[in-house]
């Protein structure tokens, strides 16, 4: 916490996102958090590329590099983000680093300062989210090494559901399994947090009311949320649980893994490709797309079925957390296809009608966020997920209170 503050420069918050092959990144403004530029690199290890947008969606930077002088690990490529940073935004001085984190195990309920001890808990998790911890834990790494001693936070996607019941973070299991961790975590956490903090914000005459949110992008998930408070999620112990995504299952019958495993000799690694990789939109839709712009504008049969499985899907778990809830005031929509898609937006309200949603079809159409009619009994919303927003005012939050600590003492 020794950062020395610079006058003569923005002090700043840098949000990192680190996936298997990429490194998104945030600027914010630490005394407003208004953002200064986002960006990614994509493809590390291969045909790595490099872009940086301003707020007004301009692009700032576009590189593709030749193969041999792209990154080729995540600290590689974060070098030449702040490389960039330092040349391209030189008025800025990075006082935080939040860390987007997907699994914070049974622990970790809210953001947390990352020390050798923390980093060494988290990649103890690396079994409940092979595909993405080792990757955010990279990132961490790569930065620690890059940034010295500027604080780093780690803002973890499980803690909002961290305030489920035992009876809907369980599973029907012997209690030794809820012991040793085996627990429905759920995920998208940061987005249903920020969501939640929008309504309470922007829109307060809908706050605090029975509430899912609908969190549709590649990775699906939806959250009961009640007095701003999670209660329950489609997604579990892994994020493979729910509705179906681009190209994971969702739900399964457990039994149909014990069928491949018992009877067609299949491993872990061909059960985690096939639920993980082939499955979704992308194997209903007969291996045509994961991507359901593609599948909204293909005339194959296939994946008209994709896309009335997911509608179905996402229809009966609204109904199933209402139910969790013992009512309904509001659904909202969110992630790449919930923001974007009137097509699905209207298919799954148009479902809801007959338990009192009326849609306003030109709401719909639009860019309100207000999508149901001022009589409807169930208020439907859209609003767009802004994580990074989130990671930067817990990181900006947390790390004053440390500051402020320290000087205290
Ligand atoms: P991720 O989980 O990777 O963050 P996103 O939230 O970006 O995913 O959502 C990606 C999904 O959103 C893709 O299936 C994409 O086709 C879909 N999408 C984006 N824009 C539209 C649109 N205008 N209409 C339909 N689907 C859209």
């Amino acid at each position: 916490m020794s950062t020395q503050l610079d006058t003569n420069r923005i002090p700043a918050i840098l949000v990192i996102n680190s996936g298997s092959s990429s490194i998104k990144f945030a600027v914010f403004d630490d005394s407003d958090l208004s953002e200064l530029v986002k960006g990614q690199i994509d493809g590390i290890g291969s045909h790595a590329s490099f872009k940086v947008k301003s707020p007004d969606q301009r692009i700032q930077e576009a590189i593709t590099w030749p193969l041999e002088l792209a990154p080729q690990d995540h600290s590689a490529a974060l070098k030449i983000i702040l490389d960039w940073l330092h040349h391209d935004l030189s008025h800025i001085q990075i006082l935080a680093v939040g860390h987007r984190v997907v699994h914070g195990g049974p622990k970790y309920f809210e953001p947390v300062l990352i020390n050798d001890a923390v980093i060494h808990e988290l990649e103890s998790f690396y079994a409940l989210a092979p595909l993405h911890e080792p990757h955010n834990i990279a990132g961490i790494k790569a930065a620690r090494e890059v940034f010295g001693d500027v604080p780093q936070i780690a803002c973890f996607d499980t803690a909002f559901h961290r305030s489920q019941s035992f009876i809907n973070d369980t599973y029907a299991l012997p209690r030794a399994f809820y012991e040793e961790g085996v627990r429905r975590y759920g995920f998208h956490g940061l987005s249903y947090e920020y969501i939640n903090s929008y309504v309470q914000q922007y829109l307060p005459a809908y706050f605090g009311k029975k509430t899912v949110v609908a969190h549709l992008g590649n990775g699906a998930s939806l959250c009961a949320i009640e007095h701003g408070h999670a209660v329950a999620t489609t997604m579990g112990f892994s994020p493979l649980d729910g509705i179906p995504m681009g190209s994971r299952s969702g739900q399964v019958d457990p039994g149909v893994l014990l069928y491949l495993m018992q009877y067609k000799q299949w491993d872990a690694q061909g059960i985690s490709d096939l639920l993980y990789k082939e499955s979704g939109l992308k194997g209903l839709s007969g291996g045509l797309s994961n991507d359901m712009r593609t599948l909204e504008a293909s005339s194959a049969i296939e994946a008209k079925e994709a896309i009335s499985y997911f509608v179905q899907h996402v229809q009966q778990e609204i109904l199933s957390l209402a139910a969790v809830m013992q009512g309904l005031g509001v659904v909202i929509f969110t992630g790449g296809i919930g923001e974007n898609s009137i097509f699905i937006r209207g298919q799954v309200m148009q479902g809801l009608q007959w338990v009192g949603v009326e849609v306003d079809e030109r709401a719909n159409l639009g860019d309100a966020a207000i999508l149901s009619t001022t009589s409807s009994k169930i208020i439907c919303l859209r609003i767009a997920t802004n994580e990074e927003l989130m990671i930067a005012k817990h990181t900006h939050n947390l790390s004053t209170a440390l500051l402020t600590c320290s000087v205290d003492a």
